[in-house]
């Protein structure tokens, strides 16, 4: 018989060119947080994202996060809206500025920030407490936010927005990249994300100075001097130049990437929607979703439950959608305003297996448990 091997939610998917660009760095010697390929990296990142943005390549998602907050001086005593349907890297660096986070619930059409909430929450605040120092909205697993009316609140009460892009490299939203729709948008590129450094992020931003801070901020923060000066205080939190590498090539394939994960949504789609029980997220008229991660919406908890617990049986990872940061054990002591739609999605939710190397085998494989699953 054979052996059916492990269906994985997301995977890294490596190109032609990641391991040319890596030996680069070997024979140069560019072992370093700094070098050609963090240079080509942010270069192709540049391009791809358009609109003359400035891009800093990082450590990770969430140094990227930290960073931003930092660069918008966000500390002791200020209070943070966060989108509260997200991971909870959206939502640490709050805390670790010291500061305290507010969480906002979702909208039903792209699943992420609710804009009225939004408002009545910075009204609230600015009533009870003081003007929020920042806004985090998250264009959860690829779906574009509501963009306009995000930005025009923020506008008109003058607080900057962060945009947490790590899911949605590839994503547009009226035909702009998602990560430069706000002052300071940050990508991820985790071993699951779209595309991969193994562990890596970068910083996008519309002001040439405000990337220079970013780098300086995040190689220890060294004054000019011969001798280590230093009068603020820096992170260590720049890209390396062996995983920029692996950056560049991945560079190589996004549309491809991208492709592959809106084909298994719309296999997906056609495939399961005769099932009255099992709905998708559809894209808004002007809004373009990378599809990094296939969801549905079931109609209950048990049904949810009983798809995945099939598929987990037969060595096929699915997984709940995000559990919203409001009902988070670590987070819980923290105000919220909410309106039922994350914590109904987290009950009902599940995340399909969703890489761009899955094969069509895969594919039917998965199809095939989610079929039998009894009363769809
Ligand atoms: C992955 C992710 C992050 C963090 O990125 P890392 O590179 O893993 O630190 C932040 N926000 C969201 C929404 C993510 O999915």
């Amino acid at each position: 018989m054979l052996t059916k091997t492990k269906i994985y939610l997301s995977s890294p998917h490596m190109g032609v060119s990641e391991q040319k660009f890596v030996a680069d760095a070997f024979s140069t010697n560019w072992i370093a947080p700094l070098g050609p390929n963090v240079n080509g990296f942010e270069n192709d990142l540049k391009e791809y994202l358009g609109d003359n943005k400035y891009v800093a390549a990082l450590s990770s998602g969430t140094a990227s996060i930290h960073l931003a907050l930092e660069l918008l001086n966000v500390s002791k005593g200020d209070e943070v809206l966060c989108q509260s349907f997200t991971f909870s890297a959206s939502a640490n660096p709050i805390i670790y500025q010291g500061a305290t986070p507010v969480f906002i619930d979702s909208e039903t059409d792209t699943w992420n920030m609710s804009p009225e909430l939004l408002e009545i929450a910075i009204k609230d605040r600015i009533e009870k407490y003081k003007k929020p120092k920042a806004i985090i909205a998250v264009h959860l697993y690829g779906m574009p936010y509501m963009a306009n009316e995000i930005n025009a609140i923020a506008k008109k009460y003058d607080i900057p927005v962060v945009e947490d892009s790590a899911e949605a490299l590839g994503s547009r939203y009226h035909n702009q990249a998602c990560g430069t729709l706000s002052d300071i948008g940050i990508l991820s590129f985790n071993g699951n994300k779209i595309i991969t450094t193994s562990g890596g992020g970068a910083l996008i931003t519309g002001s040439k100075s405000l990337k220079d801070k970013a780098i300086f901020l995040s190689t220890q923060a060294r004054d000019n001097a011969p001798h280590y000066e230093h009068s603020s205080v820096g992170f260590n939190y720049r890209m390396s130049n062996v995983l920029a590498g692996i950056g560049r090539g991945q560079m190589e394939v996004i549309d491809d990437r991208v492709e592959a994960r809106r084909q298994n949504f719309n296999f997906y789609k056609s495939n399961l929607s005769e099932y009255n029980s099992i709905k998708f997220l559809e894209e808004p008229n002007g809004f373009y979703s990378n599809r990094w991660i296939t969801c549905i919406k079931t109609d209950s908890y048990n049904q949810r439950e009983e798809i995945r617990l099939a598929l987990q049986k037969d060595d096929v990872e699915s997984r709940p959608l995000w559990k919203p940061m409001h009902m988070q054990p670590v987070f819980k002591h923290c105000l919220h305003f909410t309106n039922g739609v994350s914590e109904d999605l987290f009950n009902k939710g599940l995340c399909l297996p969703s890489g761009s190397n899955l094969s069509q085998d895969d594919l039917d494989r998965v199809l095939n448990i989610i079929s039998k699953t009894p009363n769809l």
